[in-house]
């Protein structure tokens, strides 16, 4: 726990100016929690810091490894596992003042970014290249570069895309004593010893601190057409998913949504969303422009074959965007159904899907967890959004017993705990429980070399 926190907040204030520092009772407590709606008055930050360049975020780094002070390197704060939750207070970097789009190559497909560029900008700018940065966290207004590296982010582009770990080719990272370090290069391929890009990415910053990095893009596809496909049953979603792929269709989204969901969603957001069905796919399909239809029309026919309902497709932008809005309200819209929400992430092999959500849905309805069913179906990735009362101690602790039992549940079903959203101080208590017990002594020596005295994002994933 740091100490003196008006000697550290004059420490900052010397290496990033005053304009750069923020300490009032308020501000601190404001960063003293994260998108999990987690708030605890006993870990609260000493002080927030704005840096404007590595050398400022290298001298903060020197300073809390010389005096032993806890760092958290946050970007928008959205994550929903407590990763930016200041467990033992100490200095919170916020990367805001670090944003800029520094190249974009259209020749060699990268970019380079600072840690603080939102993901929705960084993807416009490159559009305007005809190029495409396709991770996208469902938040991507607000969402930061920094924080897609930190946990590896993923969403609904995954299944054709792949997530942030597959295009993070290089990082400038500040280690915890203040020294920088280059992990890869721009090349397209490396292998110029061991990958060390990938071993920060998904680290949630206990390893290290982003300053810069080096982003793969590819082509940005002609063009894209958005769909939604209602169901009667679970079984015939999943079945469609495994048609459509077996049919050699890859969709670049291909999202599952429960019926809570979709009426939650419609009697918050109306937007012509049909609230009597058991489930719906939002299918969005791209390439080239001669090759839509036809992978559309296969597309419904498959749909149809496996009992769809009904298929609503977006015929102009604005009912692409408006498809598109309602699925990024779910979490939102869930949020309006009790003070609080909170959201897992569980992952399993996709031929254990229906299984998953058929498990979730019993476990939430025996804890009497009010729960909107939502994911990746593409990829077995799988959100419960569970509205509830955090302070209300029967709901707080059905949750905590409810989680728990979806965490077995995830495991007898060779799954994991996270897909994308990561470990955070929210899954560190199961962590032993997921991973090989070798695996796991290797990562906490990894923690303990990169990070001897323990100061970067503290109480994380272990
Ligand atoms: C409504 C909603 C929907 C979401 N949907 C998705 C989704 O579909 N897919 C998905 O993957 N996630 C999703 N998330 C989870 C989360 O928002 C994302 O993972 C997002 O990318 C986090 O970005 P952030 O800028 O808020 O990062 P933060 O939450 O600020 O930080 C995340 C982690 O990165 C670390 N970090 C931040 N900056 C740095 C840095 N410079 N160097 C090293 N470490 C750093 C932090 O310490 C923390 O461990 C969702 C969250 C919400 C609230």
């Amino acid at each position: 726990m740091a100490k003196d926190n008006k000697k550290i907040t004059e420490e900052m204030i010397k290496i990033t100016g005053e304009q750069n520092v923020l300490f009032s009772e308020n501000e601190l407590i404001a960063y003293s929690t994260d998108s999990t709606n987690i708030y605890n008055p006993d870990e609260v930050a000493d002080v927030i810091v704005f840096p404007e360049n590595k050398n400022q975020v290298s001298n903060i780094m020197k300073y809390a490894y010389e005096n032993c002070i806890p760092v958290v390197p946050r970007a928008a704060g959205t994550s929903v596992c407590g990763a930016c939750l200041p467990k033992k207070g100490g200095i919170v970097i916020d990367f805001a003042r670090m944003n800029k789009i520094i190249e974009i190559n259209k020749d060699n497909l990268y970019c380079i970014v600072e840690p603080g560029v939102i993901v929705e900008n960084l993807q416009k700018e490159v559009e305007k290249y005809d190029l495409f940065y396709p991770p996208d966290p469902s938040n991507l207004k607000v969402s930061m570069i920094g924080g897609s590296i930190g946990l590896s982010s993923g969403g609904p582009h995954t299944f054709k895309y792949g997530s942030t770990k597959d295009y993070i080719i290089d990082l400038e990272v500040v280690l915890s004593d203040g020294r920088i370090m280059n992990t890869g290069s721009s090349c397209a391929k490396d292998v110029t010893g061991y990958n060390m890009t990938q071993l920060f990415v998904g680290s949630e910053g206990t390893l290290g601190i982003v300053t810069k990095a080096i982003i793969r893009l590819i082509p940005k596809p002609e063009v894209k057409r958005v769909m939604f496909a209602y169901f009667d049953s679970l079984e015939d979603t999943s079945i469609t998913v495994n048609d459509i792929i077996s049919n050699l269709i890859t969709p670049s989204v291909i999202d599952l949504l429960d019926k809570n969901t979709l009426n939650t969603i419609e009697n918050f957001y109306p937007s012509g969303i049909l609230k009597d069905k058991e489930a719906a796919l939002l299918i969005e399909i791209d390439g080239f422009k001669s090759d839509i239809d036809k992978q559309y029309e296969k597309i419904i026919e498959i749909c149809k074959k496996n009992n769809s309902s009904y298929i609503q497709t977006a015929s102009t932008k604005e009912e692409e965007e408006r498809i598109w809005i309602s699925r990024r309200s779910s979490f939102g819209a869930t949020a309006k159904l009790a003070p609080n929400v909170v959201t897992e992430d569980v992952v399993v092999p996709r031929e254990n899907i229906v299984t998953l959500v058929k498990g979730i849905k019993e476990i939430c309805s025996r804890y009497n967890l009010k729960t909107c069913i939502m994911g990746h179906i593409g990829d077995g990735n799988i959100h419960p959004n569970i509205a509830l009362d955090l302070r209300n101690p029967v709901e707080f602790d059905n949750f905590q017993k409810a989680k728990t039992e979806l965490f077995e549940l995830a495991l007898s079903l060779n799954g994991r705990l996270s897909g994308e959203h990561g470990i955070g101080c929210e899954k560190s208590y199961f962590i032993d429980k997921a991973l090989d017990s070798v695996n796991l002594s290797y990562m906490k020596q990894i923690k303990k070399l990169f990070d001897p005295k323990n100061i970067l994002n503290p109480d994380k994933i272990f």
